[in-house]
């Protein structure tokens, strides 16, 4: 069983039995790899096409090739992106999932995809791509011995690259699951100078955590000011008004332990921003992109558009939190941005 990425064109593939169309909702023709995929299968397929009745946004539907050197054609029409918060992700991993899924009922062993979505649709590669690799992953892991080849077939080198960097971390075991039980000592052990405390579901206040969860807090001068726990299946590290979610990949728990690690030696700030004293929106950043005029540009970037005009209006304030809380401090920002 192989899953790779190619450089050429995905109607030239001699090697899959199915190719994956990325269509529109009318599966009537289009643009970029659909009009190529129609244009070399030749006029039957858009015939087999009409009487499909389309198909919706994370759906897959099968046809013959045609004139094309595969078996199949899978059409399936990928989410346009609109930004990131509109299901975006959950629509694209949904294309990979059912495509595989009725290649899976057509006893399909080989199959090509183009990078869904990337094209006419928006959607950014270097998004697109995790997302299309952990759904082929993920399907795979499910089903085993159901394929031989599954394969991406990308026009560019540049999308090649986004692909392949991907398989890479996948292949590198970054992407397996650690147990979060058996990294207590570790954490506990890399904050043990700083006198953790460490709470289960059965303490006082704590009855939110899971039966195997944990809450590890670090104070300073008796106020709580970074906590690591791990509940609900994943970490959660909090500094000052910040706090960031990791998976329990290992990729991330090694993030998990980075961040823990630089936020103990102050070279990770927690950012805070807020206008007449109403909380805008917390990110981390690196003390070395925490100049006043980078904070700005991260503080453009969180902002929602209403907010911008209120700022711009009254002003506002970007609240730096170190570990060391004698190295916090402030920016008045009172002019537009
Ligand atoms: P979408 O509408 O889903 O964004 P596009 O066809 O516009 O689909 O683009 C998807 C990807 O397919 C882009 O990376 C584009 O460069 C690529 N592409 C276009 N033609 C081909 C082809 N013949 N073979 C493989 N990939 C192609």
């Amino acid at each position: 069983m192989e899953i790779r990425a190619i450089q050429g064109d995905i109607t030239k593939q001699t090697d899959v039995e199915a190719i994956v169309n990325a269509a529109n909702e009318s599966l009537l023709g289009g643009g970029g790899v659909d009009g190529a995929i129609h244009y070399a299968a030749g006029p039957e397929l858009l015939k087999e096409c009409r009487t499909l009745g389309g198909c919706k946004i994370g759906e897959a539907k099968i046809t013959g090739a045609y004139n094309l050197p595969c078996k199949y054609i899978i059409h399936t029409v990928g989410p346009r992106w609109h930004g990131g918060d509109n299901g975006e992700g959950e629509f694209l991993n949904l294309c990979y999932k059912n495509c595989l899924e009725v290649a899976m009922q057509h006893g399909i062993r080989t199959i090509a995809f183009p990078s869904l979505s990337t094209g006419a649709f928006g959607y950014p590669v270097e998004q697109a791509n995790w997302i299309a690799v952990g759904a082929v992953y993920g399907f795979v892991e499910k089903h085993p011995d159901q394929f031989d080849l599954i394969e991406w077939v990308c026009f560019d080198k540049n999308t090649l690259k986004y692909y392949n960097k991907e398989i890479e971390l996948h292949q590198s075991g970054f992407y397996e699951e650690i147990d979060p039980v058996s990294k207590e000592p570790e954490l506990i052990a890399l904050l043990s100078e700083y006198n953790p405390e460490v709470h289960r579901y059965t303490d006082d206040g704590f009855d939110w955590l899971d039966d195997d969860g944990y809450s590890i807090i670090i104070k300073r001068d008796g106020e709580e000011r970074m906590y690591v726990d791990y509940n609900d299946g994943e970490f959660t590290l909090g500094l000052g008004c910040w706090h960031g979610h990791y998976n329990l990949y290992r990729k991330d728990y090694e993030d998990l332990i980075k961040d823990i690690e630089n936020t103990l030696n102050n070279a990770l700030v927690a950012v805070t921003i807020r206008c007449d004293g109403e909380w805008f929106g917390s990110w981390k950043t690196p003390v070395s992109e925490c100049s006043k005029k980078e904070l700005i540009i991260q503080a453009r970037e969180t902002m929602h558009k209403e907010l911008i005009e209120k700022t711009k209006r009254n002003g506002y304030q970007i609240e730096c939190e170190f570990f060391d809380k004698t190295k916090d401090f402030t920016y008045i920002i009172d002019s537009e941005i």
